[in-house]
């Protein structure tokens, strides 16, 4: 359980460098929208990147699955070792656990099948007819634009989703990843077309027709949060003239094909590892993986002496997005270089940047703390005797528990931990299972990684890569989080039901925090319960920290990109700066950065999508997928995605720091905790954060919020690892 995010978060953090990220047009504020609403159908959830993107898909499945197993310890040393053997092992069995049944779910034959091109016809008569109908005249007859809005969304939901979920199983095969790639660019071609005006209209509504429409019609109401999150781009939009050219030209040039460019190149890097070339991929997991501080370090070395000689490009591509960045938001009126971020989460300047401050402080402290304590550890367990940035992810190696679940096991662990928290959660994750809803196995030509799909009329779907780990239980408990918090959110519409982004990590990290607390409980012995915990803050760490680190990085680039262009020297300078206002001075509590002075080049977000990192966890790679097909009118690829996680990425802070929160309530106060929990959950999209956690006694507003939810999250757990250290010897 607990080794999954160690192994998570290193992937997804940094190892996102490999995605081809593309960023959506931020230009296009009111097409975004008007696309986002449109995705919210389709959105996906992935807990891990590394292995959804391209160049992993062509690694052979046993490598890719040995590659998950070096990054995923569990219980114990032993249980690593087992790992391998069972991850192995796996790859051969694979194929007798249960896939999910999107034919009966979505009601289409096959792939081929005739009636998605009928669909697909039909939906763009109703695009072309619906900007016919309403364009201009959204001040008396919003309500029935609305209504055949969600008609059209619903039905591109169903064959978009049920093609993608179909293609994601089956990435070998070119004609159906074709099929795909014609009917997303069919649906970008309509949505351009048809659909961008309304988005961009209904944000200029004058309040007093809306008002009006309100009176005259209470159904209109309903929609009211929808309504509200359109129109809350509207100060920052330009003119349609400039917003259409500006949409049109995204796809041929700009900041998009730099950014694509970097991607490529990362993705090209080959470091010389034992005498063989290696990816970037190949190389971090080893570093995660070995139990030989040597080791790490030469792997550091060559990572870094890698990186150096692509300094150049990436300055270039980087000093271009930056200064695009900036001149855009100056553009449109945004306050300062995250406020358009901001907006696109619905979060006031000031809760982010109080998040920022308490991170730069109580989450700094509690970071000295954890790594002097892993330091001390390692120390005891594997003879370091300088602890350097290469040890920092390093596996705890103690304890004894084996690492090995059947996937009855696993859906039996998952079921236990829901249903001693929630007996609904618990009964509802069943029928997933027993509905065919999740695809299962790992097997070569799938996609990697894990992700819930919300399906909006026929979801939700889990595609998961189940390699028997600790890990993948986490993961099922994770993304079961998800589809829980989709089924109870559906009543509220296909426009509404998706949570707020900063909301819609709750229900997917609470279902892993009740899994894992029950698994601790369950675990007799210290070791492996040390092991546990420190993998656990591990992660917790590495999404918080270290994402606000990144964060801080930005900031210092932009804020010398707005004077002129920044070197790579300038660069390298920057990066030191932060890594020390986060982890502390070298020798402080790193004995070494030494060979640490490229490593900003293979964080991709920084190119991706700026001013995301401080809470990206996990990069929605499916769902960026999904985004740039549905967003660019010709998707170039089926494997370039867009991230619209530009918009998600918040999410992982707030829901980390979120439902340690949540859980400390719930330890304080059981009774009646379950049922407010629901109650969030079933609300999805129509309560903003600051609303929905009112019910628990949080106030999101107050100072001290986000520092309290730091304690309530890491400081018990910082506790029990203290406390276990000490009584196991590793510390004093
Ligand atoms: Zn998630």
């Amino acid at each position: 359980m607990k080794h999954r995010r160690l192994g998570q978060s290193r992937r997804e953090l940094e190892l996102s460098s490999l995605e081809r990220i593309t960023q959506t047009p931020l230009s296009d504020m009111s097409a975004r929208l008007t696309l986002t609403r449109a995705l919210t159908t389709a959105r996906t959830f992935t807990r891990t990147t590394a292995s959804s993107k391209p160049t992993v898909q062509r690694t052979p499945l046993v490598a890719r699955v040995a590659l998950r197993s070096t990054t995923t310890s569990v219980t114990s040393s032993s249980s690593t070792r087992k790992m391998s053997t069972a991850a192995t092992a796996d790859a051969t069995v694979a194929a007798t656990e249960p896939r999910w049944d999107l034919e009966k779910h979505f009601g289409f034959a096959s792939t081929n099948d005739g009636k998605i091109d009928e669909a697909m016809k039909d939906v763009e008569k109703a695009c072309e007819a619906f900007k016919s109908a309403y364009e201009g005249k959204l001040s008396s007859e919003l309500l029935s634009a609305i209504e055949s809005y969600e008609a059209i969304e619903q039905t591109l939901t169903t064959v978009l989703s049920y093609m993608s979920l179909s293609a994601d199983t089956r990435l070998m095969d070119d004609a159906m990843q074709q099929r795909k790639a014609a009917l997303m660019q069919q649906y970008g071609q309509a949505s351009g077309n048809y659909l961008t005006w309304f988005g961009l209209e209904l944000a200029d509504l004058s309040d007093a027709d809306l008002d009006a429409q309100y009176a005259k019609d209470e159904k209109l109401r309903t929609y009211k949060p929808y309504i509200d999150e359109v129109r809350r781009s509207a100060p920052y939009n330009l003119s349609k003239e400039v917003e259409r050219a500006l949409t049109v030209r995204s796809s041929f040039a700009g900041k998009g094909k730099v950014v694509e460019f970097y991607g490529n190149e990362l993705s090209r890097l080959q470091f010389d590892l034992d005498g063989k070339k290696v990816n970037l991929e190949v190389l971090l997991a080893k570093m995660t993986s070995s139990k030989d501080t040597m080791v790490r370090r030469q792997c550091m070395k060559t990572l870094n002496n890698g990186l150096k000689e692509f300094e150049r490009v990436c300055a270039l591509s980087l000093n271009m997005v930056a200064g695009s960045w900036h001149i855009e938001n100056k553009e449109r009126g945004f306050k300062n270089l995250r406020s358009s971020r901001n907006l696109s989460n619905n979060l006031p300047d000031e809760v982010v940047d109080s998040l920022l401050s308490a991170v730069a402080t109580t989450g700094v402290d509690y970071c000295k703390k954890y790594y002097t304590l892993k330091k001390q550890i390692l120390k005891s367990t594997q003879g370091l005797e300088t602890f350097t940035w290469a040890d920092r992810n390093a596996s705890i190696d103690i304890g004894s528990a084996d690492d090995n679940y059947t996937w009855e096991q696993a859906v039996d662990l998952v079921h236990k931990g829901y249903n001693k928290f929630s007996p609904t959660m618990a009964n509802m994750f069943l029928e997933f299972v027993e509905q065919k809803r999740i695809d299962v196995p790992a097997q070569d030509g799938k996609r990697g990684g894990a992700y819930c799909s919300s399906a909006y009329g026929s979801g939700p779907f889990q595609l998961l890569n189940f390699t028997h780990s600790a890990r993948d239980v986490a993961t099922l408990a994770h993304e079961s989080g998800h589809a829980v918090h989709f089924v109870l959110s559906y009543p509220q519409g296909i426009l509404q039901f998706h949570p707020p982004l900063t909301l819609a990590e709750t229900a997917s990290i609470f279902g892993e925090m009740i899994v894992f607390r029950d698994l601790l409980e369950k675990t007799p012995s210290d070791e492996d319960r040390l092991a546990m915990i420190m993998s656990k803050v591990d992660d917790i760490i590495n999404s918080v920290v270290r994402q606000c680190s990144f964060d801080k990085y930005e900031e210092k680039f932009h804020t010398m990109r707005a004077k002129g262009t920044v070197t790579p020297e300038e660069m390298s300078k920057a990066w030191r700066e932060s890594m020390e206002e986060y982890y502390g001075a070298e020798g402080e509590v790193f004995d070494s950065y030494e060979d640490t002075s490229a490593l900003s080049l293979y964080v991709s977000h920084f190119h991706n999508v700026p001013f995301v990192s401080i809470v990206s966890r996990c990069v929605d790679a499916s769902f960026a997928r999904l985004f740039c097909c549905f967003a660019s009118a010709s998707p170039t690829s089926t494997d370039s995605r867009v991230v619209f996680a530009s918009q998600y990425v918040y999410a992982y802070a707030f829901g980390d720091l979120l439902v340690g929160s949540l859980y400390g309530a719930y330890m304080k106060q059981p009774e009646g905790f379950e049922e407010k929990l629901l109650d969030l959950l079933r609300a999805g999209g129509t309560k903003d954060f600051v609303e929905a956690v009112e019910p628990f006694g949080l106030d999101a507003a107050s100072p001290t919020f986000w520092s309290d939810a730091l304690h309530a999250h890491l400081g018990g757990l910082m506790a029990e690892a203290e406390e276990l250290s000490k009584k196991l010897g590793y510390s004093s």
